[in-house]
C-alpha cells in the first residue's frame, strides 16, 4: 500500500514514510492510494475478533511495510485492558430510547485521542529503533491532545516531547494529568498567553529549518495517517457490538471539530462496512454543520471562534476535511489545491452542486448543538438512564436525537468521559452529584507538578529546549 498527496504532487510513500512525514511535502495530506475492500465472507469473520485481533486484520491492510509478527505484538501491547481499563477496549452500551452509545474515552487521559495515539506511540518506537533514529516532538496544546501525545509517549527512549500549554487556562484536572508527569522525556511549559500564542511559537520554531535538523523536531498533530488509520477500527468494532448480523446498517454520530474521528467512519464506510448515514455533531462553532447542510465550506478565523463548554471542538478549520473532499472530487489534487489556496486567502468554497453526492453516495448529515442544548442533554441522560456523559458526547446525543429517522440503529462515540469537566458537569446536574473517575485518578490533583513557566518568547523557548537537548 503506497499512500499519496491529497494536492497530487509528491511521489508516492509508504506507511512508515507517511507516519513519520505527517504532512505531505506539497503542503496536502497523504491518502492511501485506495482503499481496501471488505468483502461479505471477511465482514463476517471479523464479526467474532477481539479488539486488538481485529485491529490486526484492518490495520495490516495499510501498513503492509511492517511485518505481520512486529505489527501485531505492538498491537497487542496497545490495545490491553490494562491500557484501555476494560477487556472490550470501546464498550457499548444503549440508552432507554435505543440511543447506543460506544465508549471511546477508558484510555489514560479518558479522551478518545488516546484511541490512536497510544498506537502512535508505539509505531513511533518501533520505527525509530528500526532506522536507529531519535525525534524531538513539539506541540501546543489546550488540553486533551498534549495529554494524549504525552502519555502515548512518555519514557520511550529515542522521543522527548515538549509540550507547550497556556498558564492557568486549562481545566485542573488537565493540568494535572499533564503536570503530573515525572518522566525524563516528557516537559511541560507554560507559556504566559493563550493557546494561539503556544501554536505560534511551535510553528516559529519549526519554521526555523537549522534548528528544526539540528534537532529533529517532529509533531503528532490529528492530521497524521497513523491516527486515522488506528481509528477505523472502532467503527467496524461498534457495528458488530449493535447488530446481530451483517445485513443490518447502522449510523454513527460523531462530536467533531478537526474532522479527524468522523473521516475515519468515512474509510470504514468506504471499505464496505454497513454503515447507513454518518452525522456529523458540532458546538458553536459550526464550520461542518454549514458545510454538510449546504456545501459552503465558510472557515471562520480565530476571532471568530467562539470558547464553548464543549472546548475540544472549538475548532474552525477543520484540518482533516481536505481528505474528505478530496475523495468527494474523484482525486482531483489541482482542484484541492485552488480550494485550499482559497482557504488560505481567507475565503472558503462553494460544493453546493455536490449535495446530492454528499448526503446520498457518502451518506453525510450534520446538526448543531448549544451550550443550552448540552446542558438540557446531559441532565436529561442522567436523570432518565442515571448515567453521566460529557458535554462533546451531548452534542453527539443530542443532534443524534434530532436526526434520527424510524428504526434507525444510532452509534453515538463517546469521545470522553464526564469526570474530565467537572465544572460543566455541576452545571447541568448540580454540585451535589458525585461524578465518577477511575480509581486510578484519585487524587490526580494532588500529585506534585512539573512544569517551567515562561513569558510568551520564542527565543525563551528554544533556548529551554537547547539547554534540555545539549550542544
Ligand atoms: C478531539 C476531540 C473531539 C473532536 O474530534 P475531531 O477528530 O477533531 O473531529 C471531540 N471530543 C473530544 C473530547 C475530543 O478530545
Amino acid at each position: 500500500m503506497k499512500y499519496i498527496s491529497t494536492r497530487g504532487q509528491t511521489v508516492p510513500k509508504s506507511f512508515n514514510q507517511a507516519l513519520m512525514a505527517g504532512l505531505a511535502d506539497d503542503g496536502g495530506l497523504l491518502l492511501p492510494q485506495n482503499y481496501p475492500q471488505v468483502d461479505a465472507i471477511t465482514l463476517h469473520e471479523w464479526r467474532s475478533l477481539s479488539y486488538a485481533e481485529l485491529a490486526m486484520q484492518i490495520i495490516s491492510l495499510f501498513a503492509t511495510d511492517i511485518p505481520k509478527a512486529d505489527l501485531q505484538a505492538i498491537i497487542n501491547k496497545t490495545y490491553s485492558a490494562e491500557v484501555f481499563g476494560h477487556a472490550e477496549i470501546t464498550p457499548l452500551r444503549i440508552l432507554h430510547d435505543g440511543i447506543c452509545i460506544e465508549a471511546l474515552s477508558n484510555g489514560p487521559t479518558l479522551a478518545f485521542k488516546d484511541m490512536a495515539m497510544q498506537l502512535l506511540g508505539n509505531l513511533f518506537e518501533y520505527v525509530l529503533e528500526r532506522e536507529n533514529r531519535y525525534l524531538n516532538i513539539i506541540g501546543a496544546t489546550s488540553g486533551d491532545t498534549g495529554s494524549a501525545a504525552e502519555y502515548a509517549l512518555r519514557g520511550k527512549e529515542r522521543v522527548n516531547v515538549f509540550m507547550l500549554s497556556p498558564f492557568g487556562k486549562m481545566s485542573d484536572f488537565q493540568r494535572a494529568q499533564m503536570y503530573s508527569l515525572q518522566d525524563s522525556n516528557i516537559f511541560n511549559i507554560a507559556i504566559k498567553g493563550m493557546f494561539d500564542d503556544c501554536q505560534d511559537i511551535v510553528k516559529a520554531l519549526q519554521n526555523d529549518h537549522a534548528f528544526k535538523a539540528h534537532y529533529h523536531l517532529s509533531t503528532v498533530n490529528s492530521i497524521n495517517w497513523g491516527r486515522i488509520v488506528a481509528q477505523v477500527v472502532y467503527y467496524f468494532k461498534g457495528y458488530f457490538a449493535a447488530t446481530n448480523s451483517n445485513e443490518q446498517k447502522v449510523s454513527f454520530c460523531v462530536p467533531s471539530g478537526n474532522f479527524g474521528n468522523v473521516l475515519a467512519g468515512h474509510i470504514a464506510r468506504s471499505m464496505g462496512l454497513p454503515i447507513h448515514r454518518l452525522l456529523v455533531a458540532t458546538n458553536e462553532n459550526d464550520v461542518l454543520n454549514e458545510f454538510f447542510n449546504t456545501g459552503h465550506y465558510r472557515p471562520r478565523d480565530a476571532a471568530h471562534t467562539f470558547v464553548t463548554s464543549s472546548p475540544s471542538m472549538d475548532i474552525s478549520k477543520a484540518s482533516n476535511f481536505e481528505r474528505f473532499v478530496y475523495d468527494l472530487l474523484d482525486h482531483d489534487g489541482e482542484q484541492i489545491q485552488q480550494l485550499w489556496q482559497q482557504v488560505a486567502s481567507g475565503q472558503g468554497f462553494d460544493l453546493s452542486h455536490l449535495m446530492d453526492k454528499i448526503q446520498h453516495q457518502y451518506g453525510f448529515a450534520a446538526g448543531k448543538s448549544t451550550h443550552a442544548d448540552r446542558m438540557q442533554t446531559i441532565a436529561q441522560v442522567y436523570a432518565e438512564d442515571n448515567q453521566l456523559i460529557d458535554p462533546h458526547t451531548a452534542d453527539g446525543v443530542k443532534v443524534a436525537r434530532q436526526l434520527r429517522e424510524a428504526g434507525e440503529i444510532i452509534i453515538c462515540l463517546e469521545t470522553a468521559q464526564a469526570a474530565k469537566f467537572a465544572q460543566t458537569i455541576h452545571e447541568a446536574v448540580g454540585n451535589s452529584v458525585e461524578i465518577p473517575r477511575p480509581d486510578n485518578l484519585a487524587g490526580l490533583e494532588d500529585l506534585p507538578q512539573h512544569v517551567t513557566v515562561m513569558d510568551n518568547d520564542t527565543a525563551a523557548v528554544k533556548q529551554f529546549v537547547e539547554a534540555q537537548l545539549g550542544e
